[in-house]
């Protein structure tokens, strides 16, 4: 099918530097001989979209609008460009939206998710809060069929709890996630299917920490109310955890996060603080002979292959996470919903709501 089809289509979009998103009216993408152009059936709001649409520090350095938000959706794939022969359209499939150069130092040794020229579709170019989006048709991950297709929508930030879950050894291991957000209660689910022992969860949220029930922890400490440093070392026998998931980017859940690992143990730190972020590297990283590990967005494409695999055999439940849904025009509550700490994925239909 070709590949030049034009038109208007709705989209959600930052128009200007400075808060708030508009709900617009912009022509089709135009597709490339190596892209796909994928009818968005459903989009899922991340942290960074409510970032954007607040218009933080961060976002001020990075987003030239106008720009189309979205990079967790899933879709159908309407036209592939003339020289895309693995994609056909009519297929369900969901996409990696970080953009790798393919010839930078990284990227050739086989670490595209660290390259040097990294790309985010949605964020530094039109992304899938709209009818249509359009995808390098390498980026695009087919659906297996055995895979519930709204989890198609939230594979994006699954894939970030499973690269951080599976950055390690896990099965047998006893685990601190710090942060029950949507990929901390995600990462705990992972931790469990994978076969972790003791899964311990910090989070100040109250809805959360029932999240964090329901997605399988096994112990969850409101930091605020107890020290949650001596409640693990007194349930780990005075060693502390062998893995610390860090979910939340806050540095006093970081802190507590290494004094709670054992020596010998793996942190694996995916939460983004917005400061810097004091260690006791001493004691906490060098005397324990710890192992720090920074990670970033999913491995291209062992990650997705490890989320399918998981899928497939039916090893993660996600329903509990998914609560509202909306037309991608009502926009508005959906972010205040998220912005008021609603702990689940909502997702968003630019092509009308599902009955
Ligand atoms: P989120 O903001 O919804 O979740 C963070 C959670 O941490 C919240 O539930 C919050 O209540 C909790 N929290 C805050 N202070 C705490 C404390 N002291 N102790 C325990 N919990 C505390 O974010 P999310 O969407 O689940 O993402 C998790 C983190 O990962 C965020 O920092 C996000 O920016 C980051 N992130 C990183 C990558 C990456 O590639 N490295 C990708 C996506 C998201
Ligand atoms: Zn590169």
């Amino acid at each position: 099918m070709s590949a030049t089809k034009s038109g208007q289509m709705k989209a959600l979009r930052k128009m200007q530097a400075g808060p708030g998103l508009s709900f617009e009216n912009v022509p089709w993408p135009s597709v490339g001989p190596t892209d796909a152009l994928v009818r968005v059936t459903a989009a899922s709001i991340c942290g960074t979209d409510l970032h954007i649409y607040g218009w933080d520090r961060w976002s001020q350095g990075r987003i030239k609008p106008p720009v189309t938000l979205g990079h967790e959706f899933s879709g159908v794939v309407e036209s592939v460009g003339e020289e895309v022969t693995a994609v056909k359209p009519g297929v369900l499939v969901s996409a990696e939206m970080h953009l790798n150069c393919g010839h930078c130092h990284q990227c050739r040794l086989g670490e595209a998710h660290i390259c040097q020229n990294l790309r985010i579709i949605g964020i530094d170019r039109d992304g899938a809060f709209a009818e249509f989006v359009k995808i390098p048709a390498s980026n695009i991950w087919k659906l297996d069929p055995a895979i519930p297709e709204h989890y198609g929508a939230i594979l994006d930030p699954l894939g970030n709890a499973v690269h951080t879950v599976l950055a390690g050894a896990i099965a047998g291991q006893t685990v601190l996630v710090t942060g029950c957000g949507p990929i901390g209660l995600m990462a705990i689910a992972v931790a469990k299917a994978c076969g972790s022992s003791t899964v311990f969860a910090t989070e100040t949220n109250a809805e959360r920490r029932s999240m964090a029930k329901t997605m399988g922890a096994d112990v969850v400490i409101d930091p605020a109310a107890e020290n949650a440093v001596t409640r693990i070392l007194a349930d780990t026998g005075g060693t502390g955890v062998d893995v610390l998931l860090e979910m939340s980017g806050n540095p006093s859940a970081i802190q507590l996060g290494f004094k709670a690992l054992r020596a010998g143990g793996r942190a694996s730190l995916l939460g983004i603080p917005t400061e810097s972020v004091p260690l006791d590297l001493v004691n906490d990283v060098i005397f324990k002979g710890a192992t720090v590990q920074g990670i970033y967005g999913r491995r291209m494409y062992e990650t997705w292959v490890q989320m399918t695999a998981l899928l497939k055999a039916g090893r993660l439940n996600l329903d509990p996470l998914f609560g509202e849904r909306s037309s991608l025009e009502k926009f508005e509550s959906a972010f205040t919903l998220l912005r008021g700490g609603l702990a689940g994925k909502i997702l968003l239909y630019p092509n009308g709501v599902p009955r």
